[in-house]
């Protein structure tokens, strides 16, 4: 009897070749066979004569074989092979390359339904390399699999119709339980595996594609569960009286009352028993660093240290200012430490963390090195997280028994994307900017008003005022083929359009080919005034400050997600002068110019990601797949949100009952959430 966990060389015809070949599709054993999932069906339900089949559109064609022809060796080595068919109506061509199989399979005098495009013209019609099935097939939904190189889509549909076939019902343990199963009319594995692969209607595939998109972000949330649950087992760093009271009373303006919100759950969570793991979300300028501050000089209080990790050395420079700003009133002792502090000083201040006189570290990935050990940390807070993986996070709770951990997200989530990235984070919410804040104007502009935007520019810099300018690319050579030539290199642009539209003024350049030194003083000088405009690539796009910016230009701003423009506005907009953002964009697609005119009408930071998710996908969010955690391969962020909402509230009352999944009842559950964390290579089950 086949079993689950067997190899796929159990079944007949799988030898060593194609073992290895559907090993490149992630397909080993049995199971993962069945859980490769078509991405796609073919419907042939309704198929339509020769001569109405229209040209050059997928389509479905009822055709009775008459012959094939003999084979036909063209140069290159390639062998073509045609069979003759056709209706009452007219003849069709069937042209397959280098694969005598298909063709010998069609039999002469048999009906059958073809897929694929007509092409030809002149009234003659072909199909090249067309799917097939007889036209009395009793599945007129046919699967579209993955291919590989040597593993084509019928073949696999063949070999899970063996496995389905010979696998015993016990094997097929539901991951998912009868009672759950009920309450969301989701059907049990063995009828979904058959509905998925095997459809007899759209209703059943559509039903089948629910239950396994269900499951997944089922296991999903899970997954992120138990990595919770076990780092909340240490005690990690418990304190007693700590109150933000001093901290507030030594800030130069009074906290938003969200502000004074996610203190006050952050004090909550250092008095408990268990680790924090919180994400602090809010737009962009919501205070998020005061916020880290206050518990900063809370961890101060109790005698802890804490630290802020970065992802740019400019930023990382900038919260130790703004943090030295702010604690040093209280005696806090803030230092960066970035890969540029080298030799003796950085010796003295590894001795200093090492030995507690320093309670406040700052800086980029360098704080995770080895060589950094703290005497006493109680708090580790991470910027802008998404560029941070599950890994890094779980090096910096290393550093000591669990410190609190706060994440900062450097643009708003959407809810349900953000139960997926950050499921075993608790939230807070910064849903109120300080006061004082004018919404930046923004517009779209094309490249035909560059002319008077300079003269714009102008007139801001004569006020006294600096301009952002972010480009795309650092050099023209950067991207080869076409589109290069339109797009704005900064460097070529700095020395082209800048300097010739603002003669006399002062411009600066800032990108990421630059040494930090050279990126940290064109900073300087462009917060210190220094510079009137700083034409630079999207490295200003997290966290940097120059209340003086009042204009941010953007070319090609068609390049960039929702989130990612709405970020680079908030550069500006932060003093008490009206703020701009340009957006230039030559591009005039329609979808290009809605976007845009979204984000001119918008000013919310979530509803700008909400926006960003439901048009260009969760692509933008996940980045380059750098959260570690497994990528969703049925489910869909965009479209399921409601699914995630309830599958995140099922995996918490389940977490409630059997937080390890222990009972021998959610045996099945567990090797299902323990797969899908063994395919992102992480480690969520152990
Ligand atoms: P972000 O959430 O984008 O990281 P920051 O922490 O950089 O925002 O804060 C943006 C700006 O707002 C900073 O210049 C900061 O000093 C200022 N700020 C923060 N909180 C307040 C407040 N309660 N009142 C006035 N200004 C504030
Ligand atoms: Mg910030």
């Amino acid at each position: 009897m086949l079993k689950r966990t067997d190899k796929v060389q159990y079944l007949k015809g799988v030898g060593e070749k194609r073992a290895a070949q559907l090993a490149k599709l992630g397909i080993l054993t049995i199971e993962d066979l069945l859980r490769s999932y078509p991405r796609d069906y073919i419907d042939y339900s309704s198929p339509c004569g020769v001569l109405e089949a229209p040209y050059e559109t997928p389509c479905v064609v009822r055709a009775t074989v008459y012959s094939r022809q003999p084979p036909v060796r063209v140069r290159g080595g390639r062998t073509i092979y045609r069979v003759d068919a056709g209706d009452d109506g007219a003849g069709l061509t069937l042209t397959f390359f280098n694969s005598p199989y298909a063709a010998q399979k069609l039999e002469p005098d048999r009906e059958y339904l073809f897929y694929g495009r007509i092409g030809g013209g002149f009234g003659r019609r072909e199909m090249t390399a067309p799917a097939f099935i007889p036209a009395d097939s009793p599945h007129p939904l046919t699967a579209v699999y993955h291919q590989t190189q040597g593993i084509n889509s019928a073949y696999l549909a063949k070999l899970v119709a063996a496995a389905l076939a010979s696998l015993p019902a016990e094997e097929l343990a539901d991951p998912l339980e009868e009672p759950l199963r009920r309450r969301w009319k989701l059907p049990a594995l063995a009828e979904a595996l058959r509905w998925i692969h095997q459809p007899a209607s759209q209703e059943e595939a559509r039903r089948a594609r629910r239950r396994f998109a269900f499951e997944e972000l089922y296991c999903l949330e899970l997954g992120m569960k138990l990595l919770r649950s076990r780092s909340s087992r240490s005690a990690g760093a418990p304190m007693s009286r700590c109150d933000p009271g001093p901290f507030y009373a030594s800030l130069p303006f009074a906290p938003t009352g969200a502000q004074r919100r996610a203190v006050e759950e952050i004090q909550k969570d250092f008095c408990a028993a268990a680790p924090m793991n919180r994400l602090l979300q809010g737009d962009v300028g919501s205070g998020k660093t005061l916020v880290a501050a206050a518990g900063m000089a809370m961890a101060a209080q109790c005698g802890y240290q804490s630290v802020l990790m970065a992802p740019t050395e400019i930023l990382a420079r900038q919260h130790a200012e703004t943090l030295d700003r702010m604690l040093g009133p209280l005696g806090i002792r803030v230092a960066l430490l970035t890969g540029s502090v080298k030799g003796k000083a950085r010796r003295t201040l590894l001795e200093a963390i090492a030995q507690g006189q320093t309670q406040v570290v700052v800086g980029t990935h360098a704080v995770l090195g080895e060589a950094v050990q703290f005497a006493r940390l109680g708090f580790a807070v991470v910027d802008e997280q998404h560029r941070f993986g599950v890994r890094q996070r779980g090096l910096l709770a290393g550093k000591a028994e669990n410190p609190h951990l706060l994440v900062m997200s450097a643009t708003p989530i959407p809810r349900t994307l953000s139960l997926l990235l950050f499921g075993e984070l608790d939230v807070s919410i910064l849903d109120e900017l300080p006061p004082g804040r004018t919404p930046v104007r923004t517009m779209a502009v094309g490249s035909g008003l560059r002319g008077r935007m300079y003269g714009f520019l102008e007139k801001q810099i004569a006020a006294g005022r600096q301009v952002f300018v972010v480009c795309p690319l650092i050099e023209q050579s950067e991207e080869a083929g076409g589109e290069t030539a339109e797009l704005q290199a900064v460097t070529a642009y700095k020395e082209e359009v800048a300097a010739r539209l603002l003669p006399g003024r002062r411009i600066g350049l800032l990108h990421g080919r630059m040494k930090p030194e050279q990126k940290d003083e064109v900073m300087r000088a462009f917060a210190a005034g220094e510079i009137d405009l700083l034409c630079s690539t999207t490295v200003v796009e997290v966290g940097v400050d120059v209340p003086n910016a009042s204009v941010m230009v953007i070319e090609n701003a068609e390049r960039y997600g929702l989130s990612a423009l709405h970020q680079l506005r908030g550069r500006v907009g932060r003093g008490a002068a009206e703020s701009f953002c340009i957006l230039v964009s030559d591009n005039d697609s329609e979808p290009v110019r809605e976007r845009l005119a979204f984000l001119c009408r918008t000013a919310d930071g979530f509803a700008v990601a909400q926006y960003d998710l439901e048009h260009r996908g969760p692509g933008d969010f996940f980045g380059r797949r750098q959260h570690g955690l497994p990528t969703l391969r049925v489910a869909d962020a965009a479209t399921d949100a409601r699914m995630i909402e309830t599958a995140a509230a099922e995996a918490a009352a389940l977490q409630q009952r059997d937080p390890e999944l222990s009972a021998p009842e959610h045996a099945a559950l567990r090797q299902a959430v323990e797969r899908l964390f063994e395919a992102a290579g992480g480690t969520a089950v152990n």
